[in-house]
């Protein structure tokens, strides 16, 4: 890959993440969605928006407690 195609893709990155940003601030978040969130090795509950997939909070334990039970 030469410089140029690189300086591109970035372009193109900064762009996409410019459009999540707005899209993200844009939204009311109104449907909430407790997710597993992998990061490397370590994995984390999460309270995300089901629409824009926005962090919102970290999930209450009883939250925690029935997404566990749910996946079984
Ligand atoms: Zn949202």
């Amino acid at each position: 890959m030469t410089d140029g195609e690189m300086d591109k893709l970035k372009q193109k990155q900064k762009e996409i993440i410019e459009q999540i940003n707005e899209y993200q601030s844009n939204c009311k978040h109104e449907h909430e969605e407790l997710k597993m969130v992998h990061n490397g090795s370590m994995s984390s509950l999460k309270v995300t928006c089901k629409d824009c997939d926005i962090l919102l909070r970290y999930p209450t334990q009883e939250e925690t407690k029935r997404y566990l039970n749910n996946e079984k």
